[in-house]
């Protein structure tokens, strides 16, 4: 906000439940105040159910535009006038822009990753091969983003085969890109195979596993089932990490820690390693630039979401 609200100020904010620990809200009213823009964005908790009706309000009350999370993001597909051809193939909506009274919905989260491989890691995954660990809402958008930015190949693994059956399918259909599984260690002591994850330029860690707990508590596990608790961000996913080679990617979507298991390990084994932070960064600068016609601050925004990753971790 430039200066007091009033009415000509324009209101954004996020739909989801439980928002409590939403770093938006901060990364987004940095960046108005920083632009110099007359908007706030709130957080409105919207509970499951409720979602139509906060939906019409957009219309009604004339909000700019919102964010939509957890539990929301697929059911709002439906109620919009318009997608985005990423909202379409990921089957998810993370931004509505109020477009003088219809809809316009768009999925920034895959962008935002894609934008954050660029920016922190120089990496452009056309030709490339990524293997993806984990088969849920967000190893969906980035799957979907890298087949359209044109991977040569795709590798999913995920706890539950299926999924990542389904999802291989679905995106190997819907974009002709070749998308293959591969089997989840079924023991402990199980790696997946070191020629999988030699055969990776990226490698993407897209499952809760590492979280800080205070994310657990409120976000996937409600829909992943993770039952690891406060040992969670001691935990990584089964992978040979001595494998990891010199100019390999390691991206992990978590970004509470900002340096993770996954993360460490890869980059001592000599990969180039991305936080989830930079996902989150750029989904949001995309939206701003979505709902205010302005380039996003984005330093200002990635100063804002490290505070609150230290001050809510
Ligand atoms: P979902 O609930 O949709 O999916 C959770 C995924 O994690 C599933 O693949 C699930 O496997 C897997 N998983 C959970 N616990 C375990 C476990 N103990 N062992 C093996 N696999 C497990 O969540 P999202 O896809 O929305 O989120 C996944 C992660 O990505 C979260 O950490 C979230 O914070 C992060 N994220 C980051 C974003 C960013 O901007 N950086 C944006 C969105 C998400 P299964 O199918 O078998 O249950």
């Amino acid at each position: 906000m430039a200066s007091g609200i009033s009415s000509r100020t324009k209101i954004c904010g996020i739909f989801g439940c439980p928002l409590e620990h939403s770093f938006s809200p901060a990364m987004q009213n940095a960046a108005f105040k920083a632009a110099g823009l007359d908007y706030i964005y709130l957080p409105f908790v919207v509970a499951p159910g409720q979602l139509v009706v906060a939906v019409e309000a957009i219309r009604t009350l004339g909000l700019a535009g919102v964010n939509v999370t957890i539990p929301h993001k697929e059911a709002a597909l439906s109620l919009l006038d318009e997608l985005s051809g990423e909202a379409r193939l990921i089957g998810a909506v993370n931004t509505i822009v109020n477009r003088a009274g219809r809809l316009y919905g768009d999925n920034t989260d895959g962008r935002g990753f894609l934008r954050s491989l660029k920016e922190e890691a120089a990496f452009i995954p056309a030709g490339k091969t990524a293997l993806i660990l984990g088969a849920g809402g967000a190893a969906r958008a980035v799957a979907a983003q890298l087949a359209l930015a044109g991977v040569k190949k795709l590798i999913l693994s995920n706890r539950s085969s299926r999924r990542a059956v389904d999802l291989a399918g679905y995106i190997a259909k819907n974009t002709g890109v070749k998308a293959q599984t591969a089997p989840w260690p079924e023991n402990k002591s199980e790696t997946l195979p070191g020629a999988l994850l030699q055969e990776a330029d990226l490698v993407v860690q897209a499952t809760s596993i590492g979280m800080h707990r205070s994310n657990l508590r409120n976000g996937p596990i409600l829909r992943g089932g993770f039952a690891g608790g406060e040992k969670n961000i001691l935990q990584t996913v089964p992978l040979p990490f001595h494998l990891f080679r010199t100019g390999q990617v390691a991206y992990d979507l978590v970004y509470n820690p900002l340096e993770t298991v996954f993360l460490k390990k890869a980059g001592q084994a000599g990969a180039v390693t991305v936080s989830g932070l930079g996902m989150l960064l750029y989904q949001g600068a995309l939206s701003f630039e979505m709902w205010t016609g302005e380039p996003a601050p984005v330093e200002v925004m990635k100063k804002a979401l490290q505070k609150e990753c230290y001050s809510k971790g």
